[in-house]
């Protein structure tokens, strides 16, 4: 087996093996060594890299076995979820070993946590505001800590985590190695990665190659919102390829309109899943979808982001992500490590517009298919063709600040004939 030659110790490589990962994903190949050589290490990769086992096992490796009562690892994440996912592949890699691992968040009472804290534990995998807390409430001995990993960094950022992670920063052992993951790199990242690494080595893996490697992407284009859902409707008919799907949609609304509609007609199970949704109720939902149990999962970016359900047959991308990293994202919940995936873009003639910009962002062409004869083409009602136009105008004039849409101009000499009436 290829993972021997990083050296691991037969516990963990009997995890690896009862986990089925035949050989290391690029990330694993470059990060491993240097974490198990003592480097600070900054990651730029995305989930369905492989990444969290490229920080674990060599995390793993250096902790050995359970000792004593205070942790020696701390591995923040931005979410419940992502913390309950990091702690699941945890306990999976560590199965082998006596490691104890706690897994603590926000979004519930802190009792059961603190009394779990009491009894002790190797590693703590956390959100920064419930790791304060507890620390202010003195339940968490740091001083032992030797391993701090920040995961999804990009995101700690987005959500305004900073100002908690330096306050960690402070009351945490200078002495320790670092880890930084991130699926993309904003200023922000840099920032902080300049604060919080030493001597940091860089492994980079870029997002073209790994979408491009593993995910069979393509694109339909459809003049309006209802041909859209004629389409999704037709593909779902086919629950034997599309088995468990993602469809991401933009906003609340038509992430619940959407939900809805593939309620009444679509066979399996449907959940629905965005910021508005309670804690549980979404943890409950991805573990159900994780599980097998559901079907077709809609869901909009932010409730998405970095999680992992491993095998998703099908991401369809029902509306063009706006925030074209998001589209990265949203394809990596497929085609993950070793399994192939299939990522499905519909878009309007307002959306052509967002889709080059990502074609050229993913330095890759997405092909377009035709639509299915069986799909019914509907009409573009006049209110939807307004809002395309009035959103490709728009689109006109970011790219030439002079050009005067069809649509403004309109507008303008309603207004002007308005005003002059008033007179
Ligand atoms: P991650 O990028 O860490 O979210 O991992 C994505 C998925 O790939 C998870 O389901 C892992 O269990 C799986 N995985 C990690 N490493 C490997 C590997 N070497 N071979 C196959 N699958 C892997």
């Amino acid at each position: 087996m290829e993972f021997t030659k990083f050296k691991l110790n037969k516990q963990l490589l009997q995890a690896v093996s009862q986990a089925g990962y035949r050989q290391p994903t690029p990330v694993q190949e470059k990060v491993i060594p240097l974490i198990t050589a003592g480097h600070d290490v900054m990651g730029i990769a995305q989930t369905g890299t492989g990444k969290t086992a490229s920080f674990l096992l060599p995390v793993l490796k250096k902790v050995g076995y359970a000792q004593g009562a205070s942790p020696r690892v701390l591995i923040l994440a931005p979410t419940r979820e992502l913390v309950t996912q990091l702690y699941q592949e945890t306990i999976k890699l560590s199965q082998y070993t006596d490691i104890r691992s706690l897994a603590v968040y926000g979004g519930i009472g802190p009792k059961d946590q603190i009394q779990a804290l009491e009894q002790g534990t190797d590693i703590i995998l956390a959100t920064p505001g419930r790791f304060l807390d507890l620390y202010g409430r003195g339940c968490i001995p740091v001083k032992t800590l030797k391993t701090l990993v920040l995961d999804e960094a990009d995101k700690m950022m987005d959500m305004g985590f900073m100002p908690q992670i330096r306050s960690i920063l402070e009351v945490i052992p200078l002495k320790r190695q670092n880890l930084l993951f991130s699926a993309t790199m904003p200023s922000s990242v840099i920032e902080l990665s300049e604060e919080f690494l030493e001597f940091p080595q860089k492994v980079e893996i870029s997002p073209s190659a790994t979408t491009a490697e593993t995910v069979k992407q393509f694109a339909y284009h459809l003049p309006n919102l209802k041909t859209k859902i004629n389409l999704l409707h037709h593909l779902l008919t086919n629950t034997k390829a599309f088995n468990k799907v993602i469809v991401f949609v933009r906003t609340k609304k038509t992430a619940d309109n959407i939900y809805k509609y593939l309620v009444r007609s679509t066979e399996g199970e449907v959940r629905v899943i965005h910021s508005n949704k309670g804690q549980n109720t979404r943890i409950n939902s991805l573990n159900a979808f994780k599980n097998g149990e559901v079907r077709v999962l809609v869901s909009t970016d932010v409730a998405a982001r970095g999680i992992d359900a491993s095998m998703v047959s099908h991401v369809i991308n029902f509306e063009v992500p706006v925030v074209y990293e998001d589209y990265v994202h949203r394809i990596g919940r497929t085609g993950r490590a070793e399994h192939p995936g299939i990522a499905i873009t519909f878009y309007d003639p307002s959306e052509a517009y967002h889709l080059k910009k990502i074609e050229k962002l993913i330095k890759q062409q997405i092909d377009r298919h035709p639509v299915p004869p069986e799909v019914i083409i509907e009409k573009t009602s006049f209110k939807e063709q307004q809002i395309i136009n009035r959103a490709i105008d728009r689109q006109r004039q970011i790219e030439d600040p002079t050009f005067q849409g069809a649509f403004h101009k309109k507008q303008k000499g309603r207004s002007k004939r308005r005003f002059g009436n008033r007179k």
